[in-house]
This record gives C-alpha cells, structure tokens and sequence, in this order.
C-alpha cells in the first residue's frame, strides 16, 4: 500500500502558520469534529470510501429530487428533453459544491466549512453574517457540498496552514505537485505525466493524488480502473442530478492573482450559460474589491476565461448534466501579482470573503437563470 510509505519532506517544509485564523479548518479530523457537533439543519454522509481507505463526508440541505427519469442524460440529450433524465422533479434547483479534489488547495476547502457554518447559523466562522447568502441557500431546493474530496491526499499533508513565503511558491508547489527530491518539484503540468504516480519514484508524491496515486481531476473517468472517489462522484451526482457544481481548486494565475474561473470543457449548449454565470460572478468579485480592478467590463468579459481540458468537471458534466466548473483560489502561502505587475498582498480574510461570494452569486445566478430544465434542450412530445 503506498499510503504506509515514509516521505522524504524537509522539516522547515512542515512549518505551519504562525497564527493561523480560527475559521482557517482544513484538516480532516477538524472537518468531522466541526460536522458532528455543528450541522444540525443539514444531514451529514458518508458518499464513499477513498483509495486508502477513507470515508469521504458530505453535508446535504433541503430536498432531493423525487422519482427517477424516463432515459439516461445522453438520451434526454437524443430526445432533446433533459426532463426526460432529470424526472418529475426536473424543476428543482440543486446546488452542488466540493472541495479538495486537489487537497493541498485548502481555500476551497475554507469556503465550504465556512459556508456550511452561514447555513446553519447565518455567520461564518469569523461570525460575520451573510443573510443574502442564506437566503439565495433557503430559496434553492437542495445543497450537496463535499468539503474534501481526495481525503487520501489531505491525510497525506500535515500542515493545516502553510506560512506566507512572499513570492516564493516553491515549498507551496511541493505539497501541491510533490517533489522527485527536496528541491526538485514534480512540478505542474509536468505532475499529469505519470497517472497513477508510483511513490517509490518520488521523495513526496504532493497532495495531487489519492492512495492509488491518481489525480482524481484526471482520473481515467471512462477506464475499468476508475477510483472509488470517482465512483462515489458519479453515484453521488447520479442520485441528486445538479444543475451546478461548483469545484473549488488553488491556482490563481500568477499574474492576476485573483479569484478566477476556468472554462470548461463541456456541452456546447451549457457554454452560454457558463458565460452569463462568469459574469455574475467576476462582477460580482470586481464590485466588491476582490479583482485585479474594479472594472467588471475587464473582470468579468468571459473571452478572458482560461479553458480546461477534458476533466472531472467534463466527466461530472456529461455523466449529469450538470454545468460543472472549476474556480482557481490565490492561495494563503504566497503571492503573485496584479495585471499591473503589483505584488498582491495576501490576505485569507479577503480569501474567504470571495470564496463566499463565488457561492452566493452562484446560487442566486440558479435562482435567476434556472437550472438544467431551463437551460435545456426542452421539447414537447409529438405525435
Ligand atoms: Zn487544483
């Protein structure tokens, strides 16, 4: 098993935050301690079990579609009529969010701790309230939030908050990527390269992988080999057909180091319903200070949306329908710059304070827009 392996990580690597702030939670074990005594409005699950071994926890709010379609998505999308897969209860609003796919990335994992706290109590875990967040949450039928996706990866990791090293994201890319040796990174892309990555390769194989050393972003989703935290994905996102998942990763682009959101690769029918949520959500960001600029016309114009490749949010995507999108996070531990070329001071309040926002705006982007039944295709039966 290679979750039994030591690692080669230099002790200077482990240090942790000096002071690290109270609605900072990102490890395990503080994820289910916070589950078990805080989620009372919400009910807590168990979606599956990881490579090594690992339940995967989730939180659901509200109420599930009932009953079942006539045909599967890609013949709801033959029959061009997504209420034939999505069922009676095709009106529904679903809302689904996860965290830690790449379990080094702990902003996204913040904002789903702390969104979960807005649910039950209204605040965050700073205590500042958030009632428009609530109340695009209470107008919604369901929520379906994963806090941690790859727990084998964050077992993997022992810091819970990394220093802030200026802009030197070295040791960052280290529990991110792993290393071949310390001082020597895998380093990204060249981290996709060997999937599954065999550990006795490397001094530290990152927080990327799961025990079997796949990155579950890029899992071989149609392969006899897929992961059991794939599995439980698409069993998970079968059941509860969300018209949106919101996937929370760490990578804002080093020279605009701000919240952004990729393109994905998906459906061309969801691709102006993307953009039109891209919008919302960067002016949404821009108007509140936590952009680049204050512009939304520079902000928020989708042409500027870095586009993925075919990944879990393509697979999540034609497995459900769902318009699956990644958001890239600055991260805590260093700094990039603005589109002026300014190093962007860091600060995980203003993090979290977009993390929460990208939520609300999505949420009430499902309100305003509809979901999957209103975006299509819909088509009256004939004859
Ligand atoms: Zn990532």
């Amino acid at each position: 098993m290679q979750a039994t392996m030591s690692f080669d990580i230099p002790v200077e690597y482990l240090r942790e935050a000096e002071s690290i702030p109270s609605f900072w939670v990102t490890s395990l074990e503080e994820i289910a301690a916070r589950l078990d005594a805080d989620v009372s409005k919400g009910s807590v699950g168990v979606l599956g079990t990881s490579a090594g071994g690992r339940p995967i926890e989730f939180v659901v709010y509200g109420n599930a579609r009932a009953g079942r379609g006539t045909t599967t998505f890609s013949g709801a999308l033959g029959c061009k009529d997504i209420r034939a897969y999505l069922g009676p209860d095709h009106a529904k609003r679903v809302y689904m969010a996860i965290g830690g796919v790449h379990p080094g990335e702990f902003e996204g994992i913040v904002g789903i701790v702390n969104l979960i706290a807005v649910l039950e109590t209204g605040a965050d875990l700073r205590g500042k309230p958030w009632p428009d967040l609530l109340a695009a949450a209470q107008a919604l039928d369901r929520i379906v939030l994963v806090p941690v996706t790859n727990v084998d990866g964050r077992a993997r990791m022992a810091p819970r908050m990394l220093p802030h090293r200026g802009t030197d994201n070295a040791i960052y890319q280290f529990f991110g990527t792993g290393g071949w040796a310390p001082g020597r990174n895998i380093g990204w892309p060249a981290c996709k390269r060997n999937i599954p990555l065999d550990f006795s390769t490397c001094a530290f194989p990152g927080g990327y992988p799961n025990d079997a050393g796949v990155n579950l972003a890029h899992d071989d989703f149609f392969g006899a080999g897929r992961q059991p935290e794939t599995e439980a994905l698409f069993a998970l996102t079968a059941r509860e057909r969300p018209d949106l998942i919101l996937n929370m990763h760490t990578g804002a682009p080093p020279r605009n180091f701000y919240t952004r959101m990729l393109r994905p690769f998906t459906e061309p029918l969801l691709v102006p319903v993307f953009e039109d949520l891209y919008r919302a959500i960067h002016t949404r960001l821009a108007v509140a200070g936590l952009q680049s600029s204050a512009d939304p016309a520079l902000e928020a114009d989708p042409a500027q949306a870095r586009p993925s490749v075919f990944n879990m949010n393509s697979a999540l995507s034609l497995h459900c329908g769902a318009l699956s999108v990644t958001i890239e996070a600055p991260c805590h531990a260093f700094s990039g710059t603005d589109r002026t070329g300014k190093v962007v001071a860091c600060d995980p309040d203003a993090t979290l304070d977009a993390q929460l926002l990208c939520h609300e705006e999505a949420m009430k982007f499902l309100i305003a827009h509809g979901g999957r039944a209103a975006w299509g295709p819909v088509r009256e039966e004939t004859g």
